[in-house]
């Protein structure tokens, strides 16, 4: 069974380069019918927090991706990881190194001095005699030291290390006995039943060292995709001068799940030229071989495309339910499905289309002194007010094309064009020149309300 996993560091919020990794992991475990899983990497006990947890989650619950089975939390497995550090003490495969600070300084200063790479120098690797008094010792990992690493990338093609050039042996247990990353990534990818590893390429170099530690253990080395990042326009790794990297920020701005998680699919993973897929087609024709070998670039155009194409697509009642989280609340509205239409049309967020749609429900209280200047003629206040009229002798008012019948015959009796009586108009309804069809504001507000905005502007 493939299972793959996200394994996300607490340390503040969930950022779009991690959802769309976690993305891929998903896709690629659900088409195989496999299991996506949840490991936090919370061992940082400075920089991580239940919040930053609790923030992930929630970002998952917004998006609709489901992991499987239980979280996994590192901080809650010292003793797992303690049981394997003994273990490859007791094979030998692992040792105490007593070096101290000041001596491993002086070491790391004097390559440098030599312009050689800096590294541990295996003093103590096969060391029998008696430790120094007063050094708590660290834990060192046999590592090799000649000879190649193979990491074998479903996306980079097989990836030769030369231990020489980037390993030593690399600390697996702090002084204080605490584990250290790639040792405990190795252990518990192995534990959860990882068979495939997805994730950002800036994980790469870490991979041969986990492989040693797999090695050590007789574990099976799973698969590797090591996916290229996320650019900016300029080629820069996306940072937040760029906009938003917080996935929850996509739902504050308006984004709907669909469209963001369509536009991560589709950053760094193609199928053709296609870029609208649901959910079921992501499923079914992602696979990692397609992954692309160079970074992708953020391009939020289609990240507003997209939304606006989604928003499009929706039923309106799932709209109005998805609007409630803008502060607006059509439940009860007669006339939500004309609104809807309406502002679904002019919007490229569920952000704009609530503000839009709180612009038409809302009395104005104040009108753009320039659009009056613009709009408002000697004759201006006599039209409107004939259309006033018209809308107070007919009581069956719903539709917007029963006021448009009403706004026709005022430009016929008065023999006027029709802006002569929209433009006034549409300050008088909205306050301002912009908004949608005023035939459509007035079905949507009904008739009192039109008469009631009508006066309030003559007046
Ligand atoms: N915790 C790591 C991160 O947040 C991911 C580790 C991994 O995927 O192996 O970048």
């Amino acid at each position: 069974m493939v299972v793959t996993r996200f394994a996300p560091s607490p340390t503040g919020y969930l950022h779009i380069g991690g959802l769309r990794t976690a993305l891929f992991s998903y896709l690629w475990a659900k088409k195989n019918g496999g299991e996506f899983v949840l490991r936090i990497e919370d061992t940082d006990k400075a920089r991580n927090s239940q919040e930053a947890t609790d923030a992930i989650l929630k970002a998952f619950e917004w998006l609709g991706l489901d992991h499987d089975g239980e979280i996994t939390y590192q901080s809650q497995r010292d003793e797992i990881y303690a049981k394997y550090i003994k273990q490859l003490l007791d094979e030998g495969k692992a040792y105490k190194c007593y070096m101290s600070k000041e001596e491993l300084t002086e070491l790391r200063e004097t390559q440098m001095a030599n312009k050689e790479r800096t590294k541990y120098n295996g003093k103590y690797r096969d060391f029998d005699g008696t430790p120094p008094e007063g050094v708590e010792p660290v834990i060192r990992i046999k590592a090799p030291l000649t000879g190649e690493i193979l990491v074998k990338d479903g996306v980079k093609g097989n990836v030769s290390f030369q231990a020489q050039d980037i390993l030593d042996d690399f600390v697996i247990a702090r002084a204080d006995g605490a584990p250290t990353y790639n040792f405990v990534v190795a252990i518990d990818d192995h534990l959860m039943g990882i068979t495939e590893v997805i994730r950002g390429d800036d994980h790469l170099s870490n991979t041969p060292k986990q492989i040693v530690v797999y090695e050590a253990l007789g574990f099976d080395v799973p698969a590797f995709n090591h996916v290229p990042m996320i650019h900016n326009s300029e080629g820069k790794k996306l940072s937040k001068r760029d906009g938003a990297t917080d996935v929850m920020a996509y739902k504050e701005m308006g984004y709907t799940p669909q469209a963001l998680l369509n536009f991560l699919v589709r950053l760094g993973w193609s199928h053709g030229d296609q870029e609208i897929f649901s959910m079921q087609e992501m499923i079914e024709l992602f696979d990692p071989k397609d992954i692309n070998k160079s970074a992708s670039i953020y391009n939020t155009e289609k990240l507003d495309w997209l939304n606006a194409h989604y928003i499009k697509n929706t039923s309106n009642t799932e709209l109005a339910q998805l609007l409630t989280e803008y502060d607006l609340v059509l439940t009860s509205h007669d006339k939500k499905e004309i609104l809807l239409d309406a502002v679904k049309e002019r919007a490229k967020t569920l952000k704009d289309m609530a503000e839009l749609a709180k612009e038409m429900l809302t009395t104005p209280t104040s009108y753009d002194e320039k659009a009056v200047k613009k709009a408002f003629k000697d004759d201006s206040i006599a039209i409107i007010n004939a259309f006033g009229a018209k809308v107070s002798a007919s009581k069956e008012l719903h539709l917007p094309s029963d006021y448009h019948h009403l706004m026709e015959s005022v430009v016929k009796e008065m023999e006027i064009g029709f802006g002569k009586i929209g433009q006034p108009l549409r300050i008088a309804l909205l306050g301002k020149m912009s908004g949608p069809g005023l035939d459509v504001v007035m079905a949507v507000i009904g008739r009192d309300e039109t008469m009631l905005r009508i006066a309030n502007a003559i007046t």
